[in-house]
């Protein structure tokens, strides 16, 4: 029986590459985002190379959107295994010029919409046995850079759902694990320049497939020892002092 994995935010960036690696390892694979015309041409070349893959138009901020997009993947394939809740916005803004509208749109679309997408996805997960939640969160849920608060809460917030619900759905052989990435390079590699590179642990920015990656690793059923937890992915740049002398 193949294995379902719906990832938001699938049509660009990370979300992309992570679409892209479960399709490679045989999974039907749910391409949920607002972007119409690059989710379907992702659709189109995953199938090109007759792999699995459902564009769905979602708006994650939106809770009627993501029973659509749950009710349409349960539709096509019966099951949902592996969920990525990778769809997130930044906007940055001086605290007193943030907009409660602002504010709400942040918040609404990077954290309301995991909590909502998890919880309706776990009904399917549980019809099956068991399945793996994924949240993409970010460094910045645990330092900061001026004028990013809606971001850095609704990422902080995150990592507080992420061990909640893993705690509130325990027993049901299921987990749910963070994410948080540094500066992961969505745009050409090559424009970057040496000190972006040079000033990472690692030597260099990270790449979407460092996400992917790690989403597949901690999605399968053998690494379920893993829950709750949130794993940093920056090539060590929150392990760096950064007192200038
Ligand atoms: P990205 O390139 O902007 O891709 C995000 C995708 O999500 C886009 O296709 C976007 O569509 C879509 N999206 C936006 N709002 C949506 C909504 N309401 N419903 C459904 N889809 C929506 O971003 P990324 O850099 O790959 O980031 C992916 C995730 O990683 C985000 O949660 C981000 O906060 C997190 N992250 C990224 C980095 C990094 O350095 N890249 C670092 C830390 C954390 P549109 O293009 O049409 O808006």
């Amino acid at each position: 029986m193949k294995k379902t994995a719906i990832i938001t935010g699938a049509a660009n960036g990370i979300g992309k590459a992570v679409a892209a690696l479960y399709a490679s390892k045989g999974f039907q694979t749910v391409l949920a985002d607002i972007d119409s015309e690059n989710g379907e041409k992702l659709q189109a070349s995953l199938k090109q190379k007759n792999l699995d893959a459902l564009f769905v138009r979602c708006d994650v901020s939106d809770p009627e959107s993501i029973d659509h997009l749950v009710k349409t993947a349960k539709d096509q394939f019966g099951r949902i295994d592996v969920l990525i809740n990778n769809a997130g916005i930044s906007d940055f803004a001086p605290p007193d010029e943030l907009t409660v509208e602002d504010w709400d749109r942040v918040l609404n679309t990077n954290l309301r919409s995991s909590f909502l997408l998890t919880r309706a996805a776990i009904q399917l997960m549980k019809e099956n046995g068991g399945g793996s939640v994924v949240n993409i969160a970010s460094t910045r849920a645990l330092m900061s850079e001026k004028n990013s608060e809606a971001y850095a809460a609704s990422k902080g917030g995150l990592l507080a759902l992420t061990h909640s619900m893993a705690v509130s759905y325990s027993g049901e052989n299921i987990t749910i694990n963070c994410i948080s990435p540094g500066w992961i390079h969505t745009g050409d590699y090559e424009k970057l320049r040496d000190i972006d590179n040079s000033q990472h642990l690692s030597g260099r920015v990270g790449k979407p497939e460092d996400i992917a990656r790690a989403c597949l690793f901690l999605t399968q059923p053998e690494n379920n020892f893993i829950n709750g937890e949130n794993l940093v992915i920056d090539g060590g740049m929150t392990r760096k002092m950064i007192y200038e002398h």
